[in-house]
């Protein structure tokens, strides 16, 4: 008995074995669980008065890495099956490459140039306020549970929180692998992360909440041993990550189902900017804001399964993400957001009228490209879309910028440059962006922090070379975000 106590296969033995009862468990919960409606009672969910969110945030998710956005390889079994009685939003955008622009624009639902959110110092001011904070104050529990450090309380994301929380762990890692050339400072796993929000579903599932919950392991490119399914090159290592987040995210479904909550609860998942595989020349988030590193999944879960995928074809952006979500829960708007709700749009849809006069008409994103640089000055890259177009320009504020104008009705992987032989529509686009940053940036709120020794090493844990203010900032060092 001690001798097989002692061996590792009774444990993979066992593991296994879990798997296979939390799978077949997840899929004979998966219909009985919630009823089967129509599309047309998607309209009908700001009436309810006992909706909780669930708000999933997979970091440095691209969106055509889910099997439900056409890729080949099952990366996503589970949430594939999940989208299939649910809405899923086919072309979505970002606001950033780089978390922190991204996320501050995520829940303020407002344009960068807004908040002011854009260098490694800057935070969300008090002023602003947030989803959470609107929920709170209407009743909500409020749970974020994170493991990216910016998205921290120092940087002003954890207002309106009753509890906003970075687990710890002291787990072996020896069964979890990553990328030999992916970071892996990090403390634990997002098995941390989805054991926290178990925990909370089980004490919690019976009263109206609000949960964060902001999932790390795929930007680390870590999974578990049982998740490495696609090979060992860099973009399969990110493959094995995603499976590993998919099985993550089903043990919070199976939660949700074992609490009774699944019927009075709308599960969204989403992410703060995707991840480049050379297609511009660089690898990785944080340098550019080409298609790669901004298009971005979102599925919204239902508290009822629909008869089959409601897919919204009509572009979306990010800052449209909590407006919708309040106005589906029949919540207080957030007061000053670009970003419109979607749930219009949504019914528009089901109902088979004319999406267009409900779509959001343009998309901006925004990245700082010194913006881990200490010392340095600011310089700006600024993308917006009007539909075909999509211009990128950078220093927007000086007379001659460098920009560079798309086609994506003809070129949507953005591979065609065509500002010199549309010269007009590249100067019309200018005009217009410059016009909307200075109309956005006169209520801009940001404010700067101070951040520790210990802040920047857990950031630079995360892989971004983050430079002290001691040291002389190096024009042409590389940043590895
Ligand atoms: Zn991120």
């Amino acid at each position: 008995m001690r001798r097989l106590l002692d061996s590792p296969w009774l444990y993979f033995g066992l593991a296994a074995l879990l798997a296979v009862y939390t799978l077949s468990t997840f899929f004979e919960l998966r219909f009985p669980a919630r009823p089967t409606k129509g599309a047309e009672e998607i309209a009908k969910l700001p009436e309810r008065d006992d909706l909780n969110i669930v708000f999933i945030l997979v970091d440095t998710l691209r969106a055509d890495r889910l099997g439900s956005y056409g890729y080949e390889r099952d990366t996503t079994p589970v949430l594939d099956m999940l989208t299939k009685g649910s809405i899923r939003f086919e072309d979505v955008r970002a606001h950033s490459s780089w978390t922190k622009t991204s996320m501050a624009s995520l829940w303020t639902g407002s344009n960068p140039a807004r908040h002011g959110v854009h260098r490694f110092s800057h935070a969300l001011a008090e002023e602003e306020l947030l989803p959470a904070e609107i929920l709170q104050q209407a009743g909500y529990e409020t749970v974020g549970i994170y493991r990216n450090g910016w998205v921290g309380t120092n940087f002003g994301f954890g207002q309106g929180f009753d509890t906003y929380v970075s687990p710890r762990s002291k787990r072996n890692m020896e069964r979890y692998k990553t990328s030999p050339t992916a970071p892996s400072g990090l403390d634990g796993t997002d098995l941390d992360a989805t054991q926290a929000a178990v925990e909370f579903i089980k004490t919690h599932g019976g009263g109206r909440f609000m949960m964060y919950l902001h999932y790390m392991d795929l930007h680390q490119y870590l999974y578990e041993a049982d998740s490495a399914l696609f090979g060992t090159g860099y973009s399969d290592v990110y493959d094995n990550a995603l499976h590993w987040t998919d099985r993550n995210i089903s043990q919070v479904i199976v939660a949700l189902e074992e609490a009774g909550a699944a019927d009075r609860t709308i599960v969204v998942l989403a992410s703060d900017h995707g991840e480049a595989f050379d297609e511009h020349g660089v690898e990785g988030h944080a340098k550019d804001l080409h298609k790669e590193v901004v298009a971005v999944p979102l599925i919204f879960i239902l508290p009822f399964w629909l008869e089959e995928e409601l897919t919204i074809s009509n572009p979306v952006r990010n800052i449209d993400i909590w407006p919708t979500l309040l106005d589906m829960v029949g919540a207080d708007p957030l007061p000053e957001a670009d970003g419109i709700s979607l749930l219009p749009l949504i019914d528009a849809v089901a109902q088979g009228d004319d999406p267009t006069p409900h779509a959001p008409t343009n998309a901006m994103a925004s990245l700082d490209l010194t913006w881990g640089r200490v010392g340095m000055d600011p310089k700006p890259l600024v993308t917006y879309t009007e539909w075909p177009h999509r211009i990128h320009i950078t220093n927007p504020d000086l007379d001659d910028p460098k920009t560079q104008l798309y086609d994506l009705a003809a070129d949507s992987e953005e591979q065609r440059d065509i500002s010199d032989e549309d010269r007009e529509r590249a100067r019309e686009l200018l005009e217009t962006t410059r016009e909307e940053l200075s109309e956005l940036s006169k209520s801009a709120t940001a404010i700067d922090v101070e951040i520790d020794e210990i802040r920047l090493n857990q950031l630079r844990a995360l892989g971004y070379a983050i430079e002290t203010p001691l040291q002389v900032p190096v024009e042409d060092t590389e940043e590895t975000p």
